[in-house]
């Protein structure tokens, strides 16, 4: 197992804690020895373990995560979908996929604090998984603009939690220069627990979706899932790949920007979305997501707020589902652009996270008397 470059191609020992090439400053990426993929390995258990031989660890810390639901959806007006409902996870968000396999890793090396800037999920799912693992958890939040359920979960579970006064932009430069250990979604060990989602879809269907489609913040999930794809059709296990769609808020889109403009770099300054989990502007994956999203000749699109709100609703209140409005923006996508074959959508976080976003405005709901005259009248 070794630490790849993906910039340079130089390699390092995978128990160096490096989260940048030494040389170059690209992102790194896990490899394994190719051996390890075969389905004749052992599995134990469900979920995200289930893949062991594909994961750098044994199951040190777990919460039960992922052997979440893929459901069918046939009444939101568009052509039949598959939701993979992210929620369904411990803390209620995909994050825990990675979170199982980092802090893991944090305990192989014997770390003792853990630390993450975040915009709510990784930092619920960061607490919960130090808690459980008896480490110390440090996560930096922007100010204003992260969802109550989120914050809650945090303090619930004991992290330190402090509020910077800037973006998440600012509060990931500012966490980068602890000496703690770092899992946001720049430590290769997370993306490899969350590259499981691709294996999970894979084994439901019986083959790879011919599109996958997932919100994009600092562009991780899109990463780790396409590598996942790439590891189950090298393993023999899938003959081809899906088409990978990356959809970001109008307002938080610089991965858009680039692959569409062909920049160098990737970057808007005031990002603004009522998605809080992806309301970010200068996204730490987005060399791996651009890759990503090219090889699999995939697009990087944008959907408004308004569409994310309206998708939300309408999977809500005609699936069943409560998803966070990041999750959602798949489905705003979907309903702009028709996507031929078996697509399948990521939603990524549940909406419990957020109910700010549900009930902010007027009241939408009415007050009774307690007599059957006045219920009657209502109904
Ligand atoms: C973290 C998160 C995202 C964005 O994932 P990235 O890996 O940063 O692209 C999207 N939706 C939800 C609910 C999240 O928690
Ligand atoms: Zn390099």
């Amino acid at each position: 197992m070794k630490l790849s470059c993906t910039g340079c191609g130089r390699t390092y020992p995978a128990r160096i804690i490096l989260y940048r090439c030494p040389e170059c400053d690209a992102l790194l990426e896990l490899i394994h020895p190719e051996k390890t993929f075969t389905r004749k390995h052992a599995w134990k258990g469900t979920g995200v373990w289930r893949y062991a031989p594909f994961l750098p660890t044994k199951p040190l810390v777990t919460l039960g995560e992922g052997n979440t639901g893929l459901h069918l959806c046939e009444n939101l007006g568009i052509p039949p979908v598959h939701v993979k409902n992210e929620g369904e996870n411990p803390t209620g968000s995909f994050k825990d996929r990675g979170m199982t396999v980092g802090i893991a890793w944090a305990k192989k090396l014997g770390a003792t604090t853990v630390a993450c800037a975040s915009t709510g999920n990784t930092a619920a799912s960061l607490a919960a998984y130090a808690a459980r693992a008896r480490m110390r958890a440090i996560v930096l939040i922007p100010s204003g603009n992260v969802a109550m359920g989120k914050i809650a979960q945090a303090l619930v579970h004991g992290a330190k939690v402090i509020q910077v006064d800037g973006n998440f932009d600012d509060a990931m430069r500012l966490v980068q220069q602890t000496d703690a250990y770092l899992l946001n979604s720049i430590n290769p060990f997370r993306l490899e627990g969350q590259k499981t989602l691709a294996f999970e879809v894979c084994e439901a269907l019986g083959r790879a979706p011919d599109t996958l489609v997932l919100p994009m913040g600092n562009a991780g999930n899109i990463s780790a899932i396409w590598k996942g794809f790439k590891e189950w059709k090298a393993a023999g296990l899938i003959s081809k790949l899906p088409k990978m769609i990356g959809v970001q808020a109008a307002g938080a889109n610089p991965i858009v920007r680039t692959f569409r403009g062909g920049k160098k770099s990737c970057r808007v300054s005031r990002p603004e979305t009522v998605a809080t989990a992806i309301r970010i502007g200068a996204p730490i994956n987005w060399t791996k997501a651009i890759a990503a999203i090219r090889e699999s000749g995939g697009d990087a699109v944008t959907v408004t707020d308004r569409e994310i709100l309206s998708a939300q609703k309408l999977l809500a209140e005609k699936e069943g589902l409560f998803v966070e409005p990041a999750s959602a923006a798949p489905i705003a996508h979907l309903r702009k652009k028709k996507r031929r074959g078996l697509v399948v959508c990521v939603a990524t976080g549940h909406g419990l996270k957020d109910p700010e976003v549900i009930l902010r405005g007027k009241p939408k709901f009415v007050t009774i008397r307690a007599d059957l005259k006045s219920l009657q009248r209502v109904l």
